[in-house]
């Protein structure tokens, strides 16, 4: 198994030398650690050296672990979100990073807590992927203004699975793009690029990006 303290630093180092070529201030970069089939002791291990942020793809493995840890942290859904499943986010989650449709907004509208979305964006057009088209990401925008607990905050996206890290930099600079287009479109102030995973976040810092999401460079691979 992974020595977590030290697999933290070595992401801490890379994070602080991406930030330093992109002229960037290391702050500017949240490190999501990505605890999916990571079991709670590991988890709170993380928490002992200075994690705070946690990314869960399941509801059901996010509300085992926020027990475990007790109160604190902030917690982000990142995985795709069944509708049966929705009503349960807004109790155990501060951001939702994988927001691909308007009838998910209502339903997290609903519960009259406030919540942070990200829209997840397909932005290789790939049809087996999650998230929505540029087009889809647009008409939910020109809603979202009526509504009073959901706040949009930014873009996330998972470009095509690759051995170099190089091939998925246009992805992230296409998020980039976007998020600045649609902000200027419909008057909004969303701020953050969730983009960069254990393969490739060194670039995605380049790219701008403002949250990455970390699992294996941590915890090590997943069963
Ligand atoms: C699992 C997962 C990650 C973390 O992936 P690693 O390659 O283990 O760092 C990040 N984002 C999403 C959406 C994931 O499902």
């Amino acid at each position: 198994m992974k020595n977590i303290r030290e697999s933290l630093a070595v992401v801490r180092d890379q994070i602080l030398g991406a930030c330093q070529k992109a002229g960037r201030p290391g702050e500017a970069v949240r490190l999501i650690a990505v605890t999916k089939k990571v079991d709670a002791e590991r988890v709170r291990e993380a928490a002992e050296f200075g994690i705070r942020e946690f990314g869960e793809n399941y509801v059901q493995e996010a509300q085992g672990k926020r027990e475990a840890l007790g109160p604190g942290g902030t917690w982000h859904m990142i995985g795709h979100v069944q509708t049966n499943k929705a009503k349960y986010i807004p109790r155990l989650f501060d951001y939702v990073h994988s927001v691909d449709r308007w009838d998910l907004i209502e339903v997290l509208e609903r519960h009259g807590k406030e919540l942070s979305l990200l829209f997840e964006v397909n932005l290789s057009g790939e049809p087996q992927k999650h998230g929505v088209s540029k087009e889809g990401l647009r008409s939910m925008l020109e809603r979202i203004g009526d509504l009073r607990y959901v706040k949009p905050v930014g873009l996330m996206t998972v470009p095509p699975l690759s051995t170099d890290p190089e091939e998925a930099r246009p992805f992230f600079t296409a998020l980039r793009e976007l998020l600045r287009e649609v902000n200027r479109e419909f008057g909004l102030d969303m701020r953050e690029l969730s983009m960069g995973m254990s393969a490739d976040f060194p670039v995605a810092i380049e790219e701008g990006a403002t949250m990455i999401r970390i699992g294996t460079a941590i915890f090590g691979e997943r069963l």
